[in-house]
Formats: C-alpha cells, structure tokens, sequence
C-alpha cells in the first residue's frame, strides 16, 4: 500500500542548486557561469528590445482577451514556427505532410515528442543521446518508459566532436532505432558536426532505418543566422526522412519564462501522406489535451507577431546578431587572455564552439577550487555558459582558470 512516509528525497537539480549558491554569495567579483540564459554586458537579463515593441503593440490592443488557445495552439504562430524550422519554401510546407503544436517552451516539446513516440513506435525503440547531454533528456524519455542509450560525442583529447565514435555507436544501433539530435550549438558541449559530417551520419541512419529526433533550443543564437543554424533539420527533411522537431523560443527570443515552444512532425512524401500527418495530428492533440489541454498565451503572441511581421522580423535578426556577436567575441577574449597568459593547455576550442555554452575541459576539482578560491559558478562537467563573461569579468575569469589550471 501506498506510503508517504516512503517517499525518498530526490537529489536535487545540480543547475537550480548551483544558481542559490551564487545568490548566497556575497563577494563582490562572483561571476554566474551557470545558468544558460544570456546575459548584457552588464550581467543582466536582456529584454531584446523587438520583443519590448511587440509587447506593447499586444498590450494596446484593444481586442486582447485572455480566451483559451485552441488544443493545438495559435495557429498564426505554430505556421510562422514550422516556416522557421523548415524554410518558406519547403516542400514538406507546400505538400501539407507536416503539423505543428504549440507547446511549453522546448521542454514541453520533447516531452509531447517523446510521449507521442512511446505510445505510437512499435517495439519499445532505445532512443540514443550524445554524451554528454542535456540533462533533462534523460529524465523526459524516462518518464515515458523509453529505453535510453548513448552514443559517443564530445572527445576529451580534442575537445571537439568524437565524430568516429559517433557513427560506430549510430551504425551499431538496432534499426528503427531513435537518434535525439541537438540540431545546433548543441548543449552542454558547443560542439555541432560540420555539414559533411551530418551528410554522413543522414546516410547512416538512412542505411539502419533510424528515426532522427531534433531538438531546437538555439536557432539564430548559435551563429547569429536562423537559416545557418537549422541547416541539418533542412537537410535530413530534404533526404526524405520521417522526423520530427522539438522548438524552443526561450533562448532566441529571450521569452525564458513565457513558455514559448512547438513541436514539429514531418512524414515523408508519399501518397498518402496528408492523410497520414492528419491521424498523427489528431493523436498529437488528444495527447496535448490530457497533459495541458490548451498551452498559454503571451509569449506565443510575442513570438508570433514579431515572426509574421516582415519589419519586425528584420529586426529580431539584428538582436539575435547583437546576442550571438557579443557571445562570440567573449569566446575571443577568452581565448586570447589564457594564450596571453600561457596557460597550460590549448585553448582553440573556445573559439571553435558555438553558442551559449563551452565545455572547457576544466576537471571536476578544478571547477569546485574555482568556485571556493575565485567565486566562479559553473557546473561541475566544466561547462561554462559563455554569456556570463562580459568585458568586466573575463579576464580576472582567465586569471582564474590560468591558476587552478597551473
Ligand atoms: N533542449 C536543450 C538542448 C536545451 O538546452 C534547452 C534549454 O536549456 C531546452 C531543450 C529547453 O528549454 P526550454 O524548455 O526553456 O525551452
């Protein structure tokens, strides 16, 4: 019988634990290198000023209400999202074998995704990460009683892309088996394969009937272009793949808490495919309607007004460019102090990673003296989310890590 007296603690979050641990910090020169939200360069959050105007174009209209959304979300904002992700001029678009659901933020969309998958993949599939991953995949795939393996990623020699290990783990798979692909700046590690290395791990998973899974948390963040940045979804859609899309617009809008997100599904171009993505579309929304029935308002609003609106478009570009160019010109001065500094070790995959994050290759042991010594917080695989370093802080940063590391 059910106790609650039995009910074990759980660990708590690793991130949320270490972002009250910087709160509770006092010392003046603390630096956040945790959390992955972008900060200014004057470490606060960021109101990217085209959502400040979309803001107030909604609050001065007079016809906002606060009605439920339909099942599926607003429709004005899951097309605008879909167009995002596959291109205007899709063909999945134009022969209507695709469907979108509005969701919460991109955490809701992997979870719709993974319980969608649960229910209707036949032969309980493992669904392989990248190791290292984004810690919650594990826990949304468990929930829905997927089996989980990994595929090697990150290489602790190069620090760059185990690309050998990748497609030995992918090519080992049982078929049918469910890839998760983190489609740019890929999270904790800011290492994405080249476009020829995706061609080559399309063509693998293509030889072992795999079904790719991407999940979308950075597009425009990574590079500072949305259409570079969701070059591969582009292209495994191009190869004919059946797949679908988990879509985030925390990070690209700076909507964190807004809950802004969809979910894609993309069926190949057969005959029957319209009728085909319209069952898959009625499951989706039955599923929907028992977990949230109607996903929330605002930020779709913002995001949807700003994406169907050819200037205000325009103009979001120009912030992502702001946030992705200050990002990477951090990466710059970081890398460039530690050289300057001649501190031990090589220092290129700074630079060559891509987005909010950096695996830095700093030890468990290091990154816990960095902490205790120089009031630096990051998580303790290393990672650093480079949007806390600004040009206040990044070099007693480097003086920092230059110490521990010697
Ligand atoms: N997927 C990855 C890889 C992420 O890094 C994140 C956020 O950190 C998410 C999904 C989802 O975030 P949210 O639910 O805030 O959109």
């Amino acid at each position: 019988s059910f106790s609650a007296e039995a009910v074990p603690q759980a660990p708590e979050d690793p991130l949320f634990g270490l972002m009250a641990a910087y709160r509770a910090d006092s010392d003046d020169n603390k630096v956040d290198l945790g959390i992955g939200a972008y900060r200014d360069n004057n470490a606060q959050p960021w109101v990217l000023p085209v959502v400040k105007k979309a803001d107030e174009i909604l609050r001065n209209d007079p016809a906002l209400n606060h009605e439920y959304l339909p099942i599926a979300g607003l429709a004005t904002f899951t097309s605008a999202a879909a167009k995002l992700i596959l291109g205007a001029d899709s063909p999945a678009l134009a022969e209507k074998r695709t469907c979108s659901l509005q969701t919460i933020s991109g955490t809701g969309a992997v979870h719709l995704g993974a319980l969608f998958l649960s229910k209707f993949y036949p032969g309980k599939p493992t669904i392989y990460f990248s190791n290292p991953t984004w810690a919650n995949h594990n826990q949304i795939f468990s929930n829905v009683h997927l089996p989980i393996a990994t595929y090697p990623y990150f290489s602790k020699e190069t620090k760059g892309l185990d690309f050998e290990g990748m497609k030995q783990a992918i090519a080992d798979a049982p078929e049918q088996s469910i890839i998760l692909l983190h489609a740019c700046a890929h999270n904790p590690t800011g290492v994405d394969p080249t476009q020829s290395q995706w061609k080559e791990i399309a063509t693998l998973m293509k030889q072992k009937s795999h079904f790719p899974f991407f999940d979308c948390a950075y597009q425009g963040f990574a590079s500072g272009d949305l259409v570079k940045d969701i070059w591969a979804v582009r292209y495994f859609v191009e190869q004919g793949f059946e797949l679908c899309v988990a879509q985030s617009f925390a990070k690209n809008f700076g909507l964190y808490g807004e809950r802004a997100g969809c979910f894609h599904f993309v069926t190949g171009s057969g005959t029957d495919s319209q009728a085909t993505i319209g069952r898959i579309a009625s499951q989706l929304a039955i599923l929907q309607r028992s977990e949230i029935s109607n996903p929330p308002a605002y930020g779709a609003r913002i995001a949807g007004l700003i994406m169907n609106d050819e200037a205000l478009f325009a103009e979001w570009e120009e912030n992502l460019r702001t946030m992705s160019g200050r990002i990477i010109s951090m990466r710059t001065a970081l890398r460039s102090k530690l050289e300057e500094l001649g501190t031990p070790g090589t220092w290129n995959h700074i630079t060559d990673q891509i987005g909010m994050f950096s695996f830095t290759g700093l030890s468990e042991k290091q990154v816990l003296k960095l902490r205790g010594v120089a009031h630096v917080y990051m998580t303790k695989n290393g990672r650093i989310s480079m949007a806390g370093l600004n040009t206040g802080n990044v070099e007693y940063f480097a003086k920092a890590v230059d110490k521990v590391v010697r």
